[in-house]
């Protein structure tokens, strides 16, 4: 009988936010250490966590990866870490099929490899790893995440999800306050703000690519309504299904920006302040995990590869690590009302098929 939901409903209780999955961590270390999988904890001093099955016989080193951190939502005016995302679910199957794995003696070549990495919604958590050394040795990586019902439903899997890159640009536009009888002393950094939302709205990229720009928080308030407000700041949301086209954006965005405030006299300083890699996917990976769904669900379960507009840090690790075969795969899970809406739930019966879809990809690599 598999543990996966005992797992789950553990983790579902003790939700935390990045870097400090604490309890999470030291649940998981704890139960991989008990089926007796060689453990580390802390890597590059955060709460990630790497485990190992070493078959003793040469062969390649194959890694799974899951996420252990929850959202912040605001509920009802209370702040709360809450499993929107669904890494309680990536957590528990990957233990499971760590646990399982190495019950039944499956790693028979090369090793096997278990990340747990904090701070994926942060973007941060795979760098983290990264820096920590935790894909040195990595010929191949799998990762996957619950799809939402509209993409895939239960008993249906996709062996790619192409997710976009995503950047978070902030400016903060300086004018010069004067009182507001007298508008031609100062420079209204409201104004410049409007004239650079305005002007990012203008962009172009080609009308082949998919992209997309938009702001997305414009805070100006200097206090009094009689002055002229002297700085206004604006966050843009930037996304681009491939990874080249983004660098175009970020600086069409950052120029449309200077440019603009500059005509009113104003400045604007621009910062990024979270950024996610495009899916960077490789074939050979992609080919494992294929014959993993077929085998455990059936030619019918398995679907097309699929673009979405979400990001995922996973992809720092092949960014990252070039030389790292990355695969992502998507298990439908009957997913409603949507993936960090504060009702997100899912039917648990899956958890199980994910299971079996990353124990047939270890031994279809290693066993
Ligand atoms: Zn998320
Ligand atoms: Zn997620």
């Amino acid at each position: 009988m598999s543990k996966v939901l005992d797992h789950y409903h553990y983790l579902h209780e003790i939700p935390e936010l990045g870097f400090q999955e604490f309890k999470t961590s030291a649940y998981i270390a704890d139960q991989l250490e008990k089926a007796g999988l060689k453990v580390t904890r802390n890597i590059n001093q955060t709460t990630g966590i790497v485990a190992e099955i070493d078959s003793g016989a040469p062969g390649p080193v194959l890694a799974l990866r899951a996420d252990m951190d929850a959202l912040g939502h605001i509920i009802d005016g209370v702040p709360c870490a809450r499993h929107t995302c669904g890494h309680d679910g990536h957590s528990s199957v990957v233990l499971t099929a760590a646990q399982e794995l190495l019950a039944e003696g499956a790693v028979k070549k090369g090793r096997l490899k278990i990340l747990f990495q904090p701070a994926e919604e942060l973007g941060a958590g795979a760098l983290a790893m990264v820096e920590g050394g935790a894909l040195d040795d990595v010929e191949m990586i799998l990762g996957f995440h619950l799809r939402p019902l509209e993409e895939c439903v239960v008993g249906q899997a996709t062996p790619a999800v192409r997710y976009s890159a995503c950047s978070t640009l902030e400016a903060t536009i300086k004018g010069a306050p004067a009182h507001a009888a007298r508008p031609h002393l100062g420079v209204n950094a409201l104004d410049a703000a409007v004239q650079a939302v305005n002007a990012v709205n203008a962009i172009h990229l080609s009308p082949g690519l998919n992209w997309s720009v938009k702001a997305t928080r414009f805070l100006c308030d200097a206090g009094v309504t009689n002055s002229v407000p002297d700085e206004a700041r604006v966050v843009w949301d930037l996304r681009s299904q491939e990874n080249a086209p983004m660098e175009a954006l970020k600086e069409k965005v950052t120029q449309a920006i200077q440019h603009s405030v500059a005509a009113l006299g104003a400045t604007a300083q621009v910062v990024v302040l979270k950024e996610m890699p495009a899916a960077e996917i490789h074939d050979d990976a992609t080919e494992v995990i294929r014959a993993a769904i077929s085998e455990v669900l059936g030619p019918e379960g398995l679907l097309d590869a699929r673009s979405t507009p979400g990001s995922e840090d996973f992809f720092y690790y092949p960014v990252k690590r070039p030389n790292v075969k990355a695969g992502f795969w998507g298990l439908g899970t009957n997913l409603v009302p949507g993936l960090h809406h504060p009702d997100m739930h899912f039917d648990l019966n899956a958890l199980e098929i994910g299971v079996n879809i990353f124990k047939s990809c270890v031994k279809k690599v290693l066993g």
